[in-house]
């Protein structure tokens, strides 16, 4: 029987709560299946180890994750930390490090979820958003001289590479051609950013030749907000840079219904290293120790880490599951407008694996 190593790194505030509930389900569908087995090891990376050594994570710890078969992550992000200290210090270390390039956002409506669009039938929101995760706008390259005084200055440059453009683009062909639309759309602004952006159009139209049968668009990031509240049903694989991507797929997330059912997977598709997968949530400072974080985006996460293990029957038991779960208005967390507990949440989704019918092998 073949046992993953997965790494869980909770983080702070909610991450707490909602990762114990991701892996409380994952040993659930474990057991139910037994087709497979999880060894947990768990990292207590984050603010309170930033308040007792100084850094976020330890110098060696990717080193600890680069032998493991897939990462669990919460959310980093603490009110007494500031924030890029938090998010440079572990998410993004981690991210970079492995060079998991790909961060694939799929965002659908499930059942028993209202979304904000009021013309919109569920089957019309379907996406995929696929973030070039290394570089860009979060290139981290910039600086900060003659700080307090008149003449300070600072940069954030916004970086792109032929290498990071192309195999980000040949992902998002490949993901759109794998769907039953093969629709991509291409965000961009090569209108107002006259460099980098058009570099970006260049090469999608270059790698856009590899892909013959796969239809695609392009769009301005600007219009393609509008385009997501007014057209839903017009897009299906969407590739963005780190930034536009960023704002994009909170957007999706909140016309879906909320954030706290989005996941998302940080991936390295040559799998030379671990990817990492997490819902897109922070930290939710106003409700963290409530119990009342909604641990959805963490279930449908692990989903993306199943299926990113070829475990795919298991990774389908799990999502059914998830999808009875939001099915039912008595289950769903404060966000979602009802008054379920994370711990109701997560018993109901472990209960619905440990029932539904073994698959024939
Ligand atoms: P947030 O996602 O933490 O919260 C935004 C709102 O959504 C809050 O009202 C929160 O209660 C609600 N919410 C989020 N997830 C929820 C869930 N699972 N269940 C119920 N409600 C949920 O975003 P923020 O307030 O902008 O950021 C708070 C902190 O988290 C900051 O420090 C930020 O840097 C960090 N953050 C980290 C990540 C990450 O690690 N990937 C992502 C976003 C924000
Ligand atoms: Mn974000």
């Amino acid at each position: 029987m073949k046992t993953y190593r997965i790494a869980t790194i909770p983080g702070d505030g909610i991450g707490k709560e909602v990762i114990p509930a991701g892996q409380q389900a994952l040993a659930a569908l474990a057991a139910a299946t037994r087709a497979f087995s999880f060894d947990f090891e768990r990292f207590d990376w984050g603010a309170d180890y930033y308040r007792a050594h100084g850094v976020m994570m330890p110098d060696d710890g990717l080193g600890a994750l680069r032998g493991k078969d897939a990462i669990l992550f919460g959310s980093a992000g603490d009110p007494g930390v500031p924030d890029h200290v938090t998010l440079w210090g572990l998410r993004l270390k981690i991210c970079q490090g492995l060079d998991q390039y790909a961060n694939v956002r799929p965002t659908r409506i499930l059942p028993g979820i209202t979304t904000p669009l009021r013309h919109c039938a569920p089957g019309d929101l379907d996406w995929v958003i696929v973030r070039e995760n290394s570089e860009g706008e979060y290139s981290g390259v910039g600086g900060r001289v003659h700080q307090g005084y008149p003449l300070e200055v600072a940069t954030d440059l916004s970086i792109l590479t032929r290498v990071g453009v192309e195999r980000i683009m040949r992902f998002a062909f490949r993901l759109a051609q794998s769907r039953p639309r093969k629709h991509l759309t291409v965000v961009t602004k090569s209108n107002a950013q006259r460099h980098a952006m058009v570099l970006w159009d260049e090469i999608a139209r270059q790698v856009s030749q590899e892909f013959p049968d796969v239809v695609w668009d392009k769009e301005l990031v600007d219009a393609a907000t509008a385009r997501m509240v007014n057209r839903p049903a017009s897009l299906d694989t969407i590739v963005a840079t780190n930034l536009h991507a960023d704002i994009l797929s909170d957007l999706a997330a909140a016309l879906a219904g909320s954030l706290g059912i989005a996941p998302t997977g940080n991936i390295d598709p040559e799998r030379r290293n671990p990817s990492m997968f997490e819902p897109i949530h922070g930290s939710a400072f106003d409700i963290m120790g409530k119990g009342l974080a909604n641990p959805i985006g963490t279930f449908w996460s692990a989903v993306m880490m199943l299926e990113h293990l070829g475990e795919i029957q298991a990774a389908g038991r799990m999502m059914r599951a998830i999808e009875t779960v939001t099915a039912d208005p008595a289950l769903h967390t404060r966000d979602l407008g009802g008054s379920a507990t994370t711990a109701q949440v997560t018993d109901a989704v472990c209960a619905l694996i440990e029932q539904a019918p073994v698959a024939a092998a």
